[in-house]
């Protein structure tokens, strides 16, 4: 029998590639957008999948609104994808992020429960919840240290799914995803506001561009493989938690450094600190200049994810690491801005 999925955030980076994947598997997609007006689905146009799915407005604080739509759509699989997802962001609204990224996954839950227990649900999860932790690379048995509004809103989500699981039998697993990224990523986050700042630089559009902490590390992989294992996830006999990641760590600066590279441009370092500034080798230009007010109020400075279970028990594996990611996006930015 066809299979009908329901995916939250369908106009994220995640739910547009996820929409795709279970398009190409046969499924019915039924994506929930939030009632803005003017919602925006280029993601899903990019991909030229928005006339494939059916979209239908949600309110993730309430419960009454998710159980009517989980009654009539009655999906064989649920992805929770939407929260407020950008951390700088929810520093500055904190109770909005717990009530998006913590108490939605509840009311989600909680039209499930109400509707068929027989439902399988997927909550995303994230690599943030390891924050501060000192363990590494960070596998499903590592400690959590959540350092942000918007990490400890997401391990309330982690928890609930797992007690939901655990109180209803629900078939509900979540996957701590580490950073993922792709050309559809959106343009506030590091990776694609510095990609796309290049490929300004290049085309003339732009002269320089601020950045925050230079030396984090993180472990970055591609979306369009992320939202595979996703899927694999809901596939399994049992329900669980899987990291998701490349197992492999670089810094912000590298990041800078390979996008310039791309361009046919080497980047000299100067100065520490705040007052550090990135200067093209042939032109003396300054490109890049560190500015504090992108520093987070809360930092870790690493992630790295051990995803050997996700290997062993589901068969996903990255294939697309750091240098080749990076080039994916930078051509797509380059292009754009031709
Ligand atoms: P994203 O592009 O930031 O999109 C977030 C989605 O949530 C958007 O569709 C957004 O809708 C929706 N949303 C926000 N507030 C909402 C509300 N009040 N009601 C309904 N929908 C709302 O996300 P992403 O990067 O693709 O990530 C997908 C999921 O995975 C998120 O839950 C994220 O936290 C999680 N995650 C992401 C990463 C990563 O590296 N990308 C890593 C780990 C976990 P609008 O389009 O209307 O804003």
């Amino acid at each position: 029998m066809k299979k009908t999925a329901f995916i939250t955030g369908i106009t994220s980076q995640d739910g547009a590639y996820l929409a795709h994947l279970l398009l190409n598997k046969d499924y019915t997609v039924v994506g929930g957008f939030r009632g803005l007006s003017n919602p925006v689905f280029s993601r899903l146009d990019e991909l030229g999948i928005t006339n494939k799915i059916r979209l239908v407005e949600i309110d993730l604080l309430d419960s009454g609104n998710l159980t009517t739509i989980i009654k009539e759509v009655k999906p064989t699989e649920v992805y929770n994808l939407a929260a407020q997802s950008f951390v700088s962001h929810s520093f500055r609204n904190p109770v909005l992020t717990g009530n998006v990224t913590g108490i939605g996954v509840t009311n989600l839950l909680e039209a499930v429960r109400m509707t068929d227990k027989g439902i399988r649900f997927y909550q995303a999860s994230t690599s943030e919840l390891f924050g501060k932790t000192q363990q590494f690379p960070q596998n499903e048995e590592t400690p959590f240290y959540p350092c942000s509004p918007y990490a400890v809103a997401k391990l309330y989500g982690y928890w609930m799914t797992i007690n939901y699981r655990e109180s209803y039998n629900i078939f509900a697993s979540t996957g701590i995803l580490f950073n993922h990224e792709s050309p559809l990523r959106g343009i506030e986050f590091v990776t694609r506001k510095i990609t796309d700042a290049v490929a300004r630089i290049h085309s003339g559009k732009l002269d320089s561009f601020d950045i925050g902490n230079l030396d984090v590390k993180r472990d970055w992989g591609y979306a369009k493989e992320y939202v595979e294992g996703m899927w694999k996830m809901l596939q399994t006999d049992k329900p669980d938690a899987y990291v998701i990641a490349t197992n492999e760590a670089h810094s912000v600066r590298e990041w800078i450094e390979t996008c310039f590279n791309i361009i046919g441009t080497t980047i000299i370092w100067e100065g520490s600190g705040v007052n550090e500034t990135g200067r093209d080798e042939k032109t003396g230009q300054v490109r890049v200049k560190v500015n504090p007010d992108f520093f987070r109020p809360a930092e870790f400075n690493l992630t790295i994810g051990d995803y050997s279970k996700a290997r062993r028990e589901l068969g996903w594996e990255p294939e697309t690491k750091f240098a080749k990611l990076i080039e994916i996006m930078m051509r797509a930015d380059l292009k754009r801005n031709e």
